[in-house]
């Protein structure tokens, strides 16, 4: 997925007013949107490492680092880490230190705790074994609603839908025609997964989204679903439903100056080498702020991304 913002982040009293009007497709419109999706998508579904397994740990590594992340910017990092940590065993029996280092190049380095925290329970609790099940599923560090179903669809071609933020962008403006609250969205999607298509459906659907039914001028010309999109059929008129949607928009709060950019500096400084509590400062980006320093590295520990040595020196956990 090209996992975007939360569906959640919208205002409860919208949501609830949005959640009434969905509307599912039934009979021969549904089947042609199906064909038109799955068809689509045979030939043109991007080639993608994580695409080529059912391997359910590669496929939840997967899903966790696109959280937030670019599609290219995973690339080169799921393959060195798959190689690595080839499966929850290999990962939870590692520290947490060398799982850190090999998500170097993806940021938001607490998703890297978190799914090594999630190899231990799969061990734990789980022989070693992703779950086949969503409530269990939600349950591990690190995974919300999102992933789980990724996971169920992707790995073991469960029917359920899959919304990531293309596809909520997509479901409000071609099969809905309105704004979707999330649960409705989630609704609609899961009543239009074709049985046993799950994979290949959730898939299509996604790679529709980011090439053609893009958030800013959508290529509605190339797209597949133009003569069944109801958004299109109506001449386009504004608002675009898309706008007021639950979790099609991606908040991404200012990067440069902020604490997230410090962070980054010193795990990124942490993963050469140990740094003395006078280094953190500079290590961090901010020679002129050791007191901000400082507060970022306590964050670090209490994340359980680093530790204070016995050498006084801050370290990897
Ligand atoms: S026709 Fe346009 S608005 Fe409708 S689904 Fe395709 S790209 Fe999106």
């Amino acid at each position: 997925m090209e996992e975007g913002g939360s569906a959640d982040a919208a205002p409860a009293v919208q949501r609830r007013r949005l959640e009434l009007t969905v509307e599912v497709p039934t009979g021969s419109g549904l089947g042609a949107l199906r064909q038109a999706v799955l068809g689509w998508g045979e030939a043109n579904r991007r080639d993608l490492p994580w695409r080529a397994t059912r391997d359910p740990w590669h496929v939840l590594v997967s899903e966790v680092m696109l959280q937030q992340t670019q599609v290219s910017r995973v690339l080169g990092p799921y393959r060195r880490f798959i190689e690595r940590f080839s499966t929850p065993a290999a990962c939870a029996a590692a520290r947490v230190a060398d799982v850190v280092v090999a998500w170097e190049g993806l940021g938001y380095n607490r998703r890297a705790v978190y799914l090594h925290r999630t190899a231990g329970v799969l061990v734990e609790r789980h022989g070693g074994r992703v779950p086949v099940d969503l409530t269990a599923l939600v349950s591990l560090p690190g995974v919300g609603a999102y992933t789980a179903r990724a996971v169920l669809s992707f790995a073991f071609e469960v029917d359920t839908g899959v919304v990531d933020t293309n596809v909520a962008r997509l479901l409000s403006r071609a099969v809905a025609g309105h704004p979707l609250g999330a649960v409705s969205s989630q609704k609609l999607a899961d009543s239009l997964v074709p049985a046993g298509r799950a994979w290949a459906f959730n898939q299509s659907l996604f790679d529709i989204g980011a090439r053609h039914c893009v958030a800013r001028h959508p290529d509605c010309h190339g797209c597949p679903l133009r003569r069944r999109c109801r958004w299109a059929a109506a001449g386009w008129p504004p608002p675009d439903p898309a706008a007021a949607s639950a979790g099609t928009a991606r908040p991404q709060s200012r990067f440069a100056g902020s604490d997230r950019e410090g962070r980054g500096r010193l795990v990124t400084a942490l993963r050469r080498r140990s740094i003395a509590a006078t280094e953190l400062a500079r290590a961090s980006g901010w020679a002129g702020e050791p007191e901000r320093a400082r507060q970022i590295a306590d964050e670090l520990v209490r994340d359980g991304l680093a530790r204070w040595g016995s050498a006084g020196l801050l370290e990897l956990a």
